[in-house]
């Protein structure tokens, strides 16, 4: 499968790379790693993503050559860490994707197959993947490119705590940092930067939670960005963050956008999947972590979504082998 992106990808003189919008760490850094190692080979590469670069990860090597607009004459179009083509936002549209070869490169579950070659694996991050693919062309990565790599693989597991983390994760881990990479720097920068606009937007949020069942969300509206001064990255990792309480199956983070329209950043814990109730919303991701964006108002598409969420985890409750009966307390 992956032969045939390189093959392919040896033979192009120019490139289009793309990631999805609203971008996050292993968007950036897939896009940026996969971008420099073409460049390398002497490929002429346009980076592009529909939104602008968050500024956390602005100090990656030519994270500032990242374009906005969509495919003209390169050869092949490249798509990392983008589950479906809605995810490109403004960089998609069907006639200029068609006629030339598009290679989709990513780890979501609910990957929708859409590119003539797919390079999907259900491994942590899509930087992992790109760094397969990089050593498959015979490009030995660089810092540069090895600092990208690494920030998509750091992000995607929250530093290597997500449940799918395994001894392949830290063995690419050495690599990179071997080709040059400092875990330190990238954790620094990632985890350790937060403006205190962040800071002022998780108190808002956190100070609305609410429960049910085993659900736990929360919901930030335009006037909270406002006040924060906030940007919609900012609410970025809440979602893990209401996960981690001791007592949810699920957590929810709904956020308005400007156009009114309602993101829903979903979490599951151990042995529970919410990227069935993402996609049939109409977004996707992975078991543990998904998301979809629904039409407003806040509070329909927030029953839209807990009622699905509720659904589901009764149906998977329904479906796991039964605990057994507790033994019964002696004396009682
Ligand atoms: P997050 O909650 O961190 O924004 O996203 C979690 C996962 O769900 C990511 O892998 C992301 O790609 C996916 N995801 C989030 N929102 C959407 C969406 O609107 N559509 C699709 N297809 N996937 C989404
Ligand atoms: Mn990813």
């Amino acid at each position: 499968m992956s032969k045939r992106a390189k093959e392919c990808l040896q033979s192009a003189q120019s490139v289009y790379l793309a990631c999805h919008m609203i971008p996050d760490g292993d968007a950036i850094g897939s896009l940026l790693g996969l971008g420099m190692a073409l460049r390398r080979l002497g490929k002429a590469c346009t980076l592009a993503c529909a939104d602008s670069v968050p500024a956390k990860y602005r100090f990656l090597a030519c994270a500032d050559e990242i374009v906005s607009r969509p495919p003209t004459s390169e050869a092949v179009i490249v798509t990392v860490d983008s589950s479906d083509v809605e995810r490109l936002g403004s960089l998609y549209d069907h006639a200029t994707f068609q006629g030339r070869p598009v290679i989709n490169i990513d780890h979501h579950v609910t990957n929708t197959r859409f590119g003539t070659i797919n390079v999907v694996q259900l491994l942590p991050s899509t930087a992992e993947i790109v760094f397969s693919l990089v050593r498959g062309m015979a490009v030995t990565p660089d810092r540069n490119i090895a600092t990208a790599l690494l920030t998509g693989l750091v992000t995607d597991t929250r530093c290597f705590r997500t449940g799918n983390v395994t001894a392949r994760q830290l063995r690419t881990t050495i690599a990179l940092i071997g080709a040059g990479a400092s875990l330190a720097d990238v954790t620094e920068l990632v985890f350790n930067r937060e403006p205190v606009s962040t800071i002022c937007l998780w108190g808002q949020a956190l100070g609305n939670v609410q429960t049910r069942g085993r659900m736990i969300w929360t919901e930030i509206d335009q006037s909270m960005m406002r006040r924060c001064r906030a940007t919609p990255m900012e609410g970025d990792g809440l979602s893990s963050f209401l996960a981690s309480a001791e007592t949810a199956d699920a957590a929810v983070v709904f956020r308005e956008k400007d156009d009114g329209q309602i993101e829903a950043s979903m979490r599951a814990g151990p042995a529970w999947d919410v990227s069935g109730v993402a996609q049939s919303l109409g977004g996707g991701g992975h078991p543990r972590a998904a998301g979809c964006t629904l039409p407003g108002p806040m509070g329909s598409a927030r029953e839209r979504v807990l009622r699905a969420i509720g659904a589901a985890l009764d149906e998977q409750a329904r479906q796991k082998p039964r605990a057994p009966a507790a033994a019964p307390i002696k004396g009682q």
